[in-house]
């Protein structure tokens, strides 16, 4: 992360959090929202807003916030992640500290304190009056309570953001990786594709491979046996794949009823043996059509396979690799191009 944008970060978070306890707005992930974006300015409509719902309620009351938030802030789709994950790395190291400043401050209070009843100590040895002695006990146990219970407060108030970080840190994670994945078969999908095979082609393309396969006739298996049925193929069929996979060879489900493994570090040979292993794993597949009481056996798909060639980005291995799947259909299906 840069260091300006932790810094950034980091500055809101100093600004949001001390007007969050000031106002006693409960840290939840809306409400951080929302006044990360308020001291960050983003909107002059929203500072304009919640100046006012703050001026009216001395608070900012949950559902305003809820109200507010939808307004200005989400649209969850167009929150970037990114920029998301930045604010809660900075907020986390900004928080940590925090807590250890208000630790660091308790216990140079609790040495004052000591000192003080060193002293208290001393007078009475020194022959105050006992009255006197007294008053000024009842003063610094006051004093210490105040500020035993202020502190308290505080670090309540930083553990629970904290642990709220790490919740919202895990949500975070959890919706990346659903934008990687494919939701029917839970293989990574082609956004996740598009993102790794560039990443190859630009490190290390050298015998690098890709696979393309088509499952065959699959519309007419949906025609003949439903579309839930092929739903539950086309989950079998990622399953089958995935367990064929070797040596850092990654699938992909590529569109509908289309996958593509990209295999680095090999060779045309090698991975043409792979997707052979493949179209065999796909001849063991067997499911029961409740609906009509019979057994299918049948599903089986085409496959083409390339290597990588000087020159190549990813689009041209990607054509060329349809080209060779296209071939295979074209010869009959249930078979991997080139021979
Ligand atoms: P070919 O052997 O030439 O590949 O024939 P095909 O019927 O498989 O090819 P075509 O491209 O004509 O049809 C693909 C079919 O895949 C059409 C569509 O209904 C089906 N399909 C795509 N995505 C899904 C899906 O998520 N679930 C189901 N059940 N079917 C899907
Ligand atoms: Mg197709
Ligand atoms: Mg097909």
């Amino acid at each position: 992360m840069s260091k300006n944008l932790m810094q950034q970060a980091a500055a809101n978070l100093k600004k949001a959090v001390p007007l969050m306890l000031k106002h006693q707005i409960p840290t939840t992930p809306t409400n951080y929202a929302l006044w990360y974006a308020y001291v960050g300015e983003q909107s002059p409509q929203l500072v304009e807003k919640l100046d006012s719902v703050i001026e009216q309620y001395q608070t900012c009351p949950p559902i305003k916030a809820e109200m507010l938030y939808r307004e200005h802030i989400s649209d969850p789709v167009e929150i970037d992640l990114i920029d998301m994950r930045q604010n809660l790395e900075a907020m986390a190291t900004e928080l940590s500290q925090s807590l250890k400043d208000t630790n660091h401050d308790a216990s140079q209070f609790q040495t004052r304190v000591d000192t003080n009843f060193n002293r208290l100590n001393r007078i009475e040895e020194e022959g105050v009056s006992l009255e006197k002695v007294l008053g000024l006990v009842r003063e610094l146990v006051k004093e210490s309570d105040d500020i035993r219970q202020s502190t308290q407060f505080f670090t309540g108030q930083l553990d629970k953001a904290q642990s709220e970080i790490e919740s919202l840190k895990s949500k975070l994670k959890q919706s990346e990786n659903d934008v990687y994945h494919d939701a029917l078969t839970g293989v990574l999908n082609r956004r996740a594709f598009d993102r790794d095979l560039d990443g190859i082609l630009n490190q290390s393309p050298q015998g690098c491979c890709l696979i393309l396969a088509d499952i065959d006739h699959f519309k007419d298996f949906n025609d003949t046996y439903g579309h839930l049925l092929g739903d539950q193929v086309l989950k079998v069929v990622a399953k089958r794949l995935s367990e064929s996979c070797r040596d850092g060879s990654q699938i992909y489900r590529y569109g509908g009823e289309e996958f593509a493994i990209i295999v680095p570090h090999s060779h045309q040979r090698k991975a043409r043996h792979l997707a052979d292993a493949m179209r065999r794993s796909m001849e063991k597949i067997s499911l029961k059509d409740r609906r009509k009481n019979q057994r299918i056996d049948n599903v089986t798909a085409s496959f083409g396979v390339t290597e990588w060639q000087k020159s190549d980005d990813a689009i041209k291995l990607i054509e060329r690799a349809d080209g060779l799947l296209y071939e295979a259909k074209r010869l009959g299906r249930n078979r991997v191009m080139p021979i």
